[in-house]
């Protein structure tokens, strides 16, 4: 069964690649007087909540230097900083929730990207200020000329099962019996399957292995990309191995259909994460092999 789209998935604007490399053409759309700017916080966005509710798109000021996210319908669509006390702001987990798909989507992107400008603006190799290229989709170093592109940082998070049972670990301040499954960044000469095996034996001491790629989902908190994996597992004992988790153990199907409904003691992420969407997703694979 195909997993439910993940939240913060689905954009639909044109990213405009080509046309951005072209000065005149990112000059006219500033020029013009349909374009418009979705304004965001390192972890809000500003949304209109009548007739919608979507992202508050406002006219186009004097915007220095443009951070372009692209074309919606031939109209142009910027991003810019906008301070925290502005009306309307909504944290981008709310705005996720309450969003249709595409706004969420394009959330995200407009998040993402402005946090990387926010903690990029010296070069990595040199440490002089850079400054914004490709209407905002690369910035360069004006003294050893490097470019340096958005980063995105994988994250593998995945579904351990053995049979009927799933592991689920939880991190110290979480809400009381809250669960989900485990997670951890790829390393550098890591694959995203052999990052899901020893993030599950450092985490838990179990050994995973058949890991399959699910689904995905950005999580500019500030620049991931959670990678959703489903792998198998022989059993045995879970035990925290490291400082990261509190607990850690396997959870019966009964137990995980009941946190489902909110009912008995287990506590399941909310349906924002991806975390979620791959238990349910799960979960409703093993009830419908079991039917
Ligand atoms: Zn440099």
């Amino acid at each position: 069964m195909t997993p439910d789209r993940p939240i913060f998935t689905g954009a639909t604007l044109d990213r405009a690649s080509k046309l951005r490399t072209d000065p005149a053409a990112v000059a006219a759309l500033l020029a013009d007087p349909t374009s418009v700017v979705v304004g965001a916080t390192a972890d809000g966005v500003v949304i209109e909540r009548s007739g919608g509710p979507m992202l508050r798109r406002t006219p186009l000021d004097a915007i220095e230097p443009p951070i372009l996210l692209g074309l919606e319908n031939g109209r142009a669509v910027f991003a810019a900083d906008v301070s925290e006390s502005t009306d309307d702001l909504v944290s981008l987990r709310e705005a996720g929730e309450v969003l249709p798909q595409a706004e969420g989507g394009l959330a995200a992107y407009a998040v993402a990207l402005l946090n990387w400008h926010r903690r990029h603006r010296f070069c990595a190799n040199c440490g002089a200020e850079t400054a914004i290229a490709e209407a905002g989709l690369s910035r360069k170093c004006p003294n050893c000329r490097a470019t340096h592109f958005p980063r995105t940082d994988p994250v593998v998070i995945m579904v351990v099962a053995h049979g009927t049972r799933l592991l689920l670990g939880r991190r110290s301040g979480w809400p009381a019996n809250r669960y989900s499954v485990l997670a951890g960044f790829v390393s550098p000469g890591e694959t995203p399957e052999e990052a899901v095996v020893r993030e599950v034996r450092e985490e838990s001491g179990i050994e995973a292995y058949g890991a399959r790629y699910i689904t995905s989902q950005p999580w500019p908190f500030p620049a991931s990309l959670m990678l959703g994996f489903e792998a198998s597992a022989n059993g045995g004992e879970p035990e925290v191995c490291d400082d990261e988790l509190e607990a850690v153990g396997w959870f019966t199907l009964d137990q995980v259909t009941a946190a489902q409904r909110e009912e008995g003691e287990l506590r399941l992420p909310p349906s924002v994460s991806i975390a979620r969407t791959l238990i349910n997703g799960w979960v409703a694979r093993i009830s419908g092999s079991n039917a």
